[in-house]
């Protein structure tokens, strides 16, 4: 409880403390445990949400193409191949 307001939510790493009241053993154990907050983190997390959202966006429009650009998976009919296996076979 109380977590969410000391723990940095990118990094998980604590946040500098906003007053006397933030000192507390929790804020301690867990500046032990998970270490500072670097900074910069809110900006980070929108560049990687940002990047996340243009590779969902490729990878949409990726399968969006594929079905279009695949030929059928049939492959060629093969009159031609068996002929030539039929003349193997003959010599
Ligand atoms: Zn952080």
């Amino acid at each position: 409880m109380g977590n969410e307001s000391v723990l940095c939510p990118v990094c998980q790493g604590v946040l500098p403390a906003s007053g006397k009241e933030s000192y507390t053993a929790l804020r301690g154990r867990l500046i032990v445990t998970n270490g500072y907050c670097a900074g910069g983190c809110a900006e980070r997390r929108a560049e990687m949400e940002q990047q996340q959202a243009q590779r969902q966006a490729q990878q949409q429009t990726q399968q969006m193409a594929r079905p279009q650009g695949l030929p059928s998976p049939a492959p060629v009919p093969g009159p031609a191949q068996g002929g030539r296996a039929a003349l193997r076979v003959v010599r």
